[in-house]
């Protein structure tokens, strides 16, 4: 076990004397289907995974987790919450109302009986780009601060109907749209909303300090950093040659021919990544985070909750790996908390 001291030295002093660390894992478009990486299929590994709506004539898997999969997780949650040092983990599910097409859904019914044991967090009704949200002549307009009521309005309906505890002055924007959009920002503020998530991987979305977060062009509304993993969007498998391949994604971009490079042209690595390596450098990654008293939540997405063998998910491996590393070294207690509660932290040190 880390002493004090010492973990004031691997943290540099930047933890902020809390007795505690922070894990806040948030996972996206509950209800909907996700589109899969097929390194096979042209169209599902465009610029690294497929940039298309799931529908008629896409040939990508679609992948909707079921009812299993959120029991599955929630067993993995109740699993490590039962030990005292990790009692305050819970996952927040942000959720899109308009994925739930039938009262006799079994996704639906499994999260009204789990919904005590997640946070809820809305993420529109219709996850359309709040930036691209209707067609013009030109191309697109964002949205209006209207229809901006409107998405929040119907989740925040659903969610009562679906009988969750929403964290209604918070939510997830589509795509991390919107941040710029201040029609749809005045819209947000009015309905209620206070805290939106950015994305770190966008210059544009890191704060000059650490623990801290942005304004948007509303005052009222408050940006919080999240912290993407590696563990993609349209990845759900473990296995290579699988649709939602997860190391197959990993290797088409950082691998020895992958899209993204160094600044001197060469590939991230030399040979391919397997499963094992990805998640040991990434929980590694995700343990600093934790390590350095990081308020910032993460982001992952429904498909990464999807059982590829037995109870198996990338995201519970991911998260289980850091889990597990963190308990080696230090007893401080993890915990994980609302948005809401996110931002109040971060606006609290920033003396809003
Ligand atoms: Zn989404």
């Amino acid at each position: 076990m880390l002493q004090r001291g010492l973990l004031d030295w691997v943290t540099r002093g930047v933890h902020l004397g809390w007795q505690k660390v922070w894990l806040s894992p948030q996972v996206d478009d509950l209800f909907l289907p996700n589109n899969m990486f097929d390194a096979s299929v042209e169209e599902c590994a465009t610029n690294g995974g497929p940039n298309v709506e799931p529908g008629e004539g896409i040939p990508c898997k679609v992948l909707r987790i079921e009812a299993g999969d959120l029991e599955a997780v929630a067993t993995w949650q109740r699993t490590w919450r039962a030990k005292p040092q990790f009692g305050g983990l819970r996952l927040n599910l942000a959720y899109n109302g308009y994925g739930v097409k039938t009262e006799d859904d079994a996704l639906l019914a499994a999260a009204k009986r789990l919904s005590g044991e997640f946070f809820w967090v809305s993420h529109t009704f219709g996850h359309r780009h709040l930036d691209c949200y209707a067609p013009t002549e030109t191309g697109c307009r964002g949205a209006t601060a209207t229809e901006a009521i409107r998405e929040i309005e119907d989740n925040r309906a659903s969610g009562d109907r679906f009988g969750l505890s929403v964290d209604s002055t918070s939510m997830v924007t589509p795509q991390i749209s919107g941040l710029r959009n201040e029609d749809f920002l005045r819209g947000a503020a009015e309905a209620g909303i206070r805290f939106l998530v950015s994305d770190t991987s966008r210059a544009e979305f890191v704060p000059p300090i650490g623990n801290t977060g942005l304004p948007s062009a509303v005052p009222s509304v408050f940006l919080i950093p999240r912290r993407p993993t590696a563990i993609f969007y349209y990845a759900a498998d473990s296995e290579s040659g699988r649709p939602g391949s997860e190391p197959d994604e990993y290797n088409f971009l950082f691998g020895p021919a992958g899209m993204f490079r160094k600044a001197d042209g060469s590939p991230f690595y030399d040979v391919d990544q397997k499963y094992a390596d990805i998640i040991d450098r990434e929980s590694d990654l995700t343990l600093q985070y934790l390590l350095r008293g990081e308020v910032y939540p993460l982001m992952f997405h429904q498909a990464n909750l999807w059982r590829y063998r037995e109870d198996r998910t990338l995201l519970t491996d991911l998260l289980g790996s850091v889990l597990t590393k963190f308990e080696a070294m230090s007893r401080l207690p993890v915990m994980s908390v609302e948005q809401t509660r996110l931002g109040q932290l971060l606006t609290e040190r920033m003396g809003y």
